[in-house]
């Protein structure tokens, strides 16, 4: 563009001199007028053509030619600006490359505009996914624990969450470190792939073992599942939370409660609607000391997770049920498929809002860290047991689901094994009560 207006100007600087010398004299004037005005209809067009043919696109970047994101972030595209002999030509734009935001890195978006036959004009941004969250190292088990000074600390494990990387677990540091003779902390360390570290520290207090009381305490007659005959006394913090859900039922729940009840072991119960010939059962859940709690008036997930409404209905409903039959008010609640269910997804994100909303009407709720399976894949006695007794973990809370609905024999079968090898291996039997900690899955939906 620049060197034709140089020409341009030239040409007509030296035109304007014809022109002015011309009108000195006269008896050539109308010749030379006429020249001068052939003269300037040839520039005139000849500019015209040549700017034509070389005026270029103008493409212009909306937003940023850098834009930063945080990891996980939608990146919409701002888009660009392009025009051709002032026509509007965004739609002629061609956009080249993705950003993928889950991972971090840089990516470059081109914009290519193709004109005449061959021409290309382009333009480039560049989008930088950045992680700058750290991932969470969550410790299995107490983050404080005491153990006898001539036992050798296992660990009990850890999960590791980020918002990026996926086998963090695998990566985790573990360093130990002495705190004073009688005690060390355990700190676990991880990295992301950006270089975002977590931090977990684990106290070990070791006490000196009293030599006359621990090797009786195993003394029952009877043996342990796993054949190991010589039990060696270990300190235990543990605790076992026996919860039984979809009850009561006339034939397994007034076994199960004499099977506590000769064990002495308080549990709890998460009640589905009952009759009227089921509420003596119900009155003796709270008689015999255990914790009456709300799993809904109904199971039918279609009906309970289409509304929050309809949720907290079938909640409050059974509710007030309870308190009419045992004159107790409980806000403990476990919900159906537990916080983490996908089943309820025909309702995006009704979970979410459901577990917040229960927790703000004054319910706790509590879904299980051990599953005994019952009312899925165990199918035998042995199984049910298993799944228990190998889900459990020393020195931590441990909440165990299972059920007492009708025809449960495998659980009832399993149940006494189950609490012998808990209290065996130093763990302690209690009923969830409004001072529980919530234990809460995963929300999924
Ligand atoms: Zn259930």
């Amino acid at each position: 563009m620049n060197t034709v207006s140089i020409v341009e100007i030239v040409i007509a600087a030296i035109l304007f001199l014809i022109m002015i010398l011309s009108m000195f004299n006269k008896r050539v004037r109308k010749l030379r007028v006429a020249i001068l005005v052939i003269l300037l209809d040839i520039c005139l067009l000849t500019h015209v053509g040549v700017t034509y043919i070389t005026e270029e696109p103008v493409l212009a970047l909306k937003g940023n030619s850098v834009i930063a994101l945080e990891a996980n972030e939608t990146y919409i595209d701002p888009g660009i600006q392009a025009s051709y002999h002032k026509k509007d030509v965004q739609k002629d734009v061609k956009i080249q490359g993705k950003v993928n935001t889950k991972k971090p890195g840089e990516y470059k978006i081109t914009y290519e505009y193709h004109y005449q036959k061959d021409k290309v004009k382009q333009l480039e941004r560049i989008v930088k996914v950045e992680d700058h969250v750290a991932p969470k190292i969550t410790l299995k088990g107490q983050e404080k624990l005491t153990i006898y000074e001539d036992e050798e600390y296992k660990e009990l494990g850890y999960t590791v969450e980020d918002n990026v990387d996926q086998d963090l677990e695998q990566q985790v540091k573990v360093q130990k470190n002495e705190v004073s003779k009688n005690e060390y902390e355990l700190i676990y360390t991880v990295e992301d792939s950006s270089g975002n570290e977590a931090k977990a520290v684990r106290n070990v207090i070791l006490k000196k073992r009293q030599t006359s009381q621990n090797t009786q305490t195993n003394s029952d007659q009877t043996k342990e599942e796993n054949g190991n005959s010589t039990k060696k006394p270990t300190s235990n913090s543990g605790i076992i939370y026996l919860t039984f859900d979809d009850g009561p039922s006339l034939d397994i729940t007034p076994k199960i409660l004499d099977i506590l009840k000769q064990e002495n072991v308080k549990a709890t119960f998460f009640l589905l609607n009952y009759g009227e010939s089921k509420e003596k059962l119900v009155k003796r859940i709270v008689e015999e000391g255990h914790t009456v709690a709300i799993h809904g008036y109904s199971h039918n997930y279609k009906k309970i997770y289409a509304s929050e409404q309809a949720y907290m209905q079938n909640l409050t409903k059974l509710q007030t049920k309870i308190k009419n039959t045992t004159g107790v008010t409980t806000t403990i609640t476990r919900f159906p498929g537990g916080s983490s269910n996908t089943i309820s997804s025909f309702n995006p994100k009704i979970m979410t809002k459901l577990t917040k909303k229960v927790v703000e009407e004054g319910f706790r709720y509590y879904d299980w860290t051990v599953d005994s399976n019952d009312a899925g894949g165990a199918k035998t006695r042995d199984e049910v047991y298993n799944n228990v007794t190998k889900g459990l973990i020393r020195n931590a809370k441990n909440t165990v689901l299972m059920h007492d609905f009708s025809g449960n024999q495998k659980t009832l079968d399993a149940l006494k094994a189950i609490i012998q090898y808990g209290k065996q291996n130093g763990y302690t039997f209690q009923k969830i009560t409004t001072d529980t900690p919530m234990v809460k899955h995963k929300i999924n939906n």
